[in-house]
């Protein structure tokens, strides 16, 4: 039986840990106790139908991203009705609406989301939005998940498998325990703290607001600088997401980004107005031109390096971790 350590337990790390546990293999994880420069917590949820770039390099270049995606989206799909992920992931409807003038809007009138705000109905948001300047961009069926419930719940389900967990932020290999596989999911810690520069930050921030929004599907219009996502946690619990800043490290919440945020989303949906302010998330999207999945050795230990996951990483972790365990397992032997 080989032992990996893992080193950071966020979407990669744990689904990953997980793979390997349910293969009954040693499994150890170390870990940042404060996610300081993590993507996971704080995160928008929509599972995207959008695949990312593959690796283009290293054991799994060939590794079809499109497949990947769509399987684990079904694999979401699956755990709405799973009674353990109650609460945590749900399908709904999302609206991307657009400011592009050439999208038209046609049949904005009939995709509306079916529901009522209280200070603004179904029937009166196709003209307030065109008075705003928005045209509907796409409109999809998916699961959408609370991204802190989500990873709670994956690093319950590792320590129920039998994984062990140690908290401390790696600097350097040497620091890793064991003597097996080392498998690298630091996502932006590994440019903050073991500085490989080529992964760089696409900040995140977001904001939560509780109050009765009267939303119950998202509503969203993706932008360059701004995705401005509504994102109903619950009925008294809406999330907005999220600002992109590229190479931006800062870690505090930035008070504009958080006004701009929610003037956006007004000015989708006005029932925002009424919604007090609960808290700023701010996240880092690690970014690399394709996914990294590499093979190094670093004083006579194998190492596994999976990185790039960039803003699709919850659309793609389990079909990718399944692939990232086979290949521990490859290298082990
Ligand atoms: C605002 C925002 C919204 C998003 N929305 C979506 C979405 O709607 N749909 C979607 O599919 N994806 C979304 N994402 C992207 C998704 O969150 C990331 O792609 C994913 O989290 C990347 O996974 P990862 O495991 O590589 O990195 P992370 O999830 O960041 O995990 C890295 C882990 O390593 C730990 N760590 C780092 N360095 C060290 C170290 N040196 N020592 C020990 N531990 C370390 C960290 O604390 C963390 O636990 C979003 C991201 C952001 C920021």
């Amino acid at each position: 039986m080989s032992n990996f350590s893992i080193v950071g337990h966020g979407v990669v790390g744990t689904t990953v840990g997980i793979a390997l546990r349910k293969r009954q293999r040693r499994t150890h994880t170390v870990t940042d106790p404060n996610d300081t420069f993590s993507a996971h917590k704080g995160g928008v949820g929509i599972g995207e139908y959008q695949y990312l770039k593959g690796p283009t390099k290293g054991p799994l270049r060939d590794l079809d991203m499109r497949r990947l995606n769509h399987d684990c989206l079904r694999i979401w799909h699956g755990l709405e009705s799973d009674p353990s992920w109650q609460g945590i992931v749900s399908r709904k409807s999302v609206t991307y609406f657009s400011k592009d003038p050439d999208l038209g809007d046609d049949n904005l009138r009939e995709c509306l989301p079916e529901q009522n705000a209280e200070r603004l109905t179904a029937a009166q948001l196709p003209e307030h939005l065109r008075e705003a300047g928005f045209v509907l961009a796409d409109r999809f069926d998916t699961s959408v998940f609370d991204t802190n419930k989500a990873c709670l719940k994956l690093r319950n389900d590792y320590r129920q498998l039998g994984g062990s967990l140690e908290q401390r932020v790696v600097r350097s290999y040497d620091e890793v325990p064991g003597d097996g596989v080392i498998i690298d999911t630091t996502g932006l810690g590994r440019r903050m703290f073991l500085g490989d520069r080529r992964i760089w930050a696409k900040r995140g921030q977001t904001l939560i607001l509780r109050g009765k929004h009267g939303l119950t599907e998202v509503l969203g219009a993706p932008g360059k600088v701004l995705s401005i996502n509504l994102v109903p946690l619950d009925e008294n619990t809406l999330l907005i997401g999220a600002s992109k800043e590229v190479n931006d490290y800062n870690t505090e919440a930035d008070v504009d980004t958080r006004e701009a945020l929610r003037r956006a989303a007004e000015l989708i949906w006005p029932a925002v107005k009424n919604l007090t302010f609960v808290e700023d998330r701010v996240r880092f999207r690690p970014m690399y031109e394709n996914v990294i999945v590499e093979t190094h050795r670093w004083n006579g230990r194998k190492v596994i390096l999976v990185n790039g996951l960039g803003g699709g990483g919850w659309s793609n972790c389990f079909s990718l971790a399944e692939e990232v365990a086979n290949l521990a397992l490859a290298v082990a032997a």
